[in-house]
């Protein structure tokens, strides 16, 4: 048996085409485009090149994308200083500070700082206490993707025994939440866990976010299972390249789940259409 692959390049592709057409009809109503700020904090290579990439996405989905780049030196009230700023500005309905900050800033401030309804990596503690509760608001946008992806994949979640492996307020704690909402059964795994196979062997669904490559190992997934990759980690080659990989291991997993995401083209894609469905569903809120 080979899995089926669960393409998420072409649901990102969708979800972004219908982003594009809600904006559109934002426009027509409101006479302005919707707009999303994105605010990086030091010279960090990768987090400049997600700003840049998000950016892009934002322009191309037809929102206005504005960005600011402050030096790794601003001091944290500088940066709060500009949150007020940015909640107080009408034309910004998205405001994202690209994590992680310098060392002396504290996150959490920075975090608690954002205006809730403007917060669309839904990491705001009024967004967080919205999704445990169950009530809307602004989700965290990689397991937001995530659960499109799952409910594509499987159609009904009730019921079903759900494991997911890891517990950052980014990536595991929300995706467990929108599980539970869901009405499946909902374990959640960290590092203490103890005989995370066994707990792998009775999941229906399967969702790694961990950060260690292949950590999951394909003969612990349960026949059928539909297994979510969430990691993104780049290892060395015999000949010196690098490739991306997830948490699980692939070539053992797709023999025995269900369905599977690749890394890289499955929840990756994913994230960034859903912090631009974010940013439209906050513009919507807020008029
Ligand atoms: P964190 O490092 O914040 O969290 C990792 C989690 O894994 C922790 O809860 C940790 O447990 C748990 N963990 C560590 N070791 C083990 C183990 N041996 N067994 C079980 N659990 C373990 O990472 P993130 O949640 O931010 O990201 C996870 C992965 O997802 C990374 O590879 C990251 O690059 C990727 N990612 C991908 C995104 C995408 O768009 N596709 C977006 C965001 C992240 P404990 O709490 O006990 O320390």
């Amino acid at each position: 048996m080979s899995a089926v692959l669960i393409d998420g390049k072409a649901r990102a592709a969708a979800l972004r085409r219908d982003v594009a057409a809600g904006v559109e009809a934002f426009v027509a109503a409101h006479g302005r485009a919707p707009g999303l700020t994105v605010v990086l904090v030091g010279d960090d290579p990768a987090s400049a090149v997600y700003v840049g990439s998000k950016g892009k996405a934002t322009r191309e989905a037809g929102m206005i994308s504005g960005e600011y780049r402050l030096p790794a030196a601003t001091p944290e009230a500088e940066l709060l200083a500009l949150i007020a700023a940015l909640n107080a500005d009408p034309a910004v309905d998205g405001i994202l500070v690209q994590m992680p900050l310098p060392r002396h800033i504290d996150s959490d401030r920075v975090i608690a700082a954002i205006d809730p309804a403007k917060d669309v990596d839904g990491l705001h503690p009024v967004n967080t206490g919205l999704l445990v509760s169950g009530r809307k608001g602004l989700v965290p946008c990689t397991p937001s993707g995530c659960l499109m992806l799952i409910e594509e994949a499987i159609g009904t979640i009730a019921g079903a025994e759900a494991l997911v492996i890891g517990r950052s307020i980014l990536v595991g704690k929300p995706m467990a939440a929108l599980l539970l909402n869901r009405s499946a059964t909902v374990t959640v795994a960290h590092s203490r866990t103890r005989d995370l196979a066994a707990h792998v062997a009775r999941a229906d669904i399967v969702v790694a976010a961990v950060g260690i490559p292949g950590m999951v190992k394909g003969e612990w997934i349960k026949p059928g299972a539909c297994v979510i990759d969430v990691g993104i980690n780049r290892v060395a080659l015999p000949d010196g390249k690098t490739r991306l990989v997830g948490d699980v291991d692939f070539d053992g997993a797709v023999k025995r789940a269900g369905r599977i995401t690749p890394v890289p083209g499955g929840v990756g894609p994913m994230t960034i259409a859903c912090l631009l469905a974010n940013t439209l569903k906050a513009a919507t809120a807020r008029t």
